[in-house]
């Protein structure tokens, strides 16, 4: 499929760190593409609205306020300690879900994102 959508910086700057940081960690991407993008695009529009990129995959009361605390700014904490990334992004090579992958084209990623 070809694709004409806009891709925004902050999403293609989520892409190209997700791919670095599996490579950096040992970390393999989702046999589901569809978690990659939906948590890549996540982390993008907290990056855009907030300045950092915020896990996605968590509820927060006030994300401003958690964006200064750092602690769920991704790579999280229990990432970066443990290679526990809760929202299936970066996952360990044991995991059932991990695929081979550390490296997901541009256009196979946004074409999982409607
Ligand atoms: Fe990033 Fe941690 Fe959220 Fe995984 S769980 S996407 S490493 S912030």
């Amino acid at each position: 499929m070809n694709n004409q959508k806009k891709i925004p910086k902050s999403f293609e700057a989520m892409y190209k760190f997700s791919e670095a940081y599996a490579k950096r960690t040992g970390t393999y991407f989702c046999l589901d593409f569809s978690v990659t993008a939906v948590v890549i695009e996540g982390l993008s529009s907290h990056k855009d609205i907030y300045g950092s990129p915020l896990c996605p995959c968590r509820h927060y009361d006030d994300k401003s306020k958690e964006v200064l605390n750092s602690y769920w700014n991704c790579p999280c904490v229990p990432m970066r300690e443990r290679k526990e990334c809760h929202c299936m992004l970066f996952l360990k090579e044991e995991n059932e879900f991990a695929s081979k992958y550390q490296q997901i084209s541009l256009d196979n990623l946004i074409d999982h994102i409607k």
